[in-house]
């Protein structure tokens, strides 16, 4: 069997429901890369997170809603957008106690967002109101349709992950990474310096980008190696964790 590899839930209530839910592209990403993913619906007990962090080797962190300014010491500027503080309790706890614990993690769009806040970074609440001369990073077209070229630092992890430091990627985000996390190497930018990766350059795995590679890697093969990367590292965690008998 392959590494556990723990998928952080959205939370939604309104319009009458509560729920929990993470979308579908991002456990089939996990999946046809040989994790078993394990969603984590807790919220507001760090002591069962910590629970489920002892059986995952690797957590993931998909795509939301606004991360709370809160939790880096800003208060909200008008264009901050829908915030959920019982999803952020789920998923920045749990990327704080991957980072303790040096269990890999991968961070998609709010993902990358929860990964560096959860390490101490900060966050642009909103970039049209916030960076100026910022490109548009809320695409209007297909989900898998890239919008903007992302450039990659050539010596990064995620240059040699995906073998290359030009890209064209989709964008739905309106927020992003300011100041990054201690430890952590902006990684990859738009042509407006917005950043698009991050990575630990202290962990063992701790990555983040800010496009949505899960919607693109039917027709953009090479970000199966993004995932097959964070498996990878999964398999390190699980072998030291489960060593074989005999
Ligand atoms: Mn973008």
């Amino acid at each position: 069997m392959g590494p556990i590899i723990g998928i952080t839930c959205g939370h939604e209530a309104k319009n009458g429901r509560d729920r929990y839910y993470v979308n579908a592209v991002n456990i089939r990403a996990v999946t046809e890369a040989g994790g078993v993913p394990l969603l984590i619906p807790n919220a507001y007990d760090d002591r069962k997170l910590a629970a489920v962090l002892d059986v995952v080797d690797a957590v993931y962190l998909p795509g939301g809603v606004d991360v709370d300014p809160y939790l880096y010491g800003e208060e909200p500027v008008v264009g901050l957008g829908e915030f959920d503080p019982e999803w952020d309790a789920i998923d920045v706890v749990a990327a704080r106690l991957a980072l303790e614990r040096d269990i890999p993690v991968l961070g998609i769009c709010r993902g990358m967002q929860v990964l560096n806040v959860a390490g101490g970074g900060t966050l642009y609440q909103d970039i049209p109101s916030q960076v100026r001369g910022a490109l548009k990073h809320a695409q209007r077209g297909p989900r898998w349709a890239a919008s903007h070229a992302v450039e990659i630092v050539s010596n990064s992890r995620l240059a040699g992950i995906l073998g290359t430091t030009e890209l064209r990627v989709n964008s739905f985000h309106h927020q992003s990474v300011k100041d990054a996390a201690p430890g952590f190497q902006i990684t990859g930018a738009a042509p407006d310096g917005v950043v698009e990766a991050i990575e630990s350059t202290t962990h063992r795995f701790a990555l983040g980008v800010q496009w949505h590679p899960e919607l693109m890697v039917e027709r953009e093969p090479m970000y199966q190696a993004l995932f097959a990367s964070l498996i990878e590292a999964a398999v390190t965690v699980k072998e030291a964790r489960r060593p074989q008998a005999g």
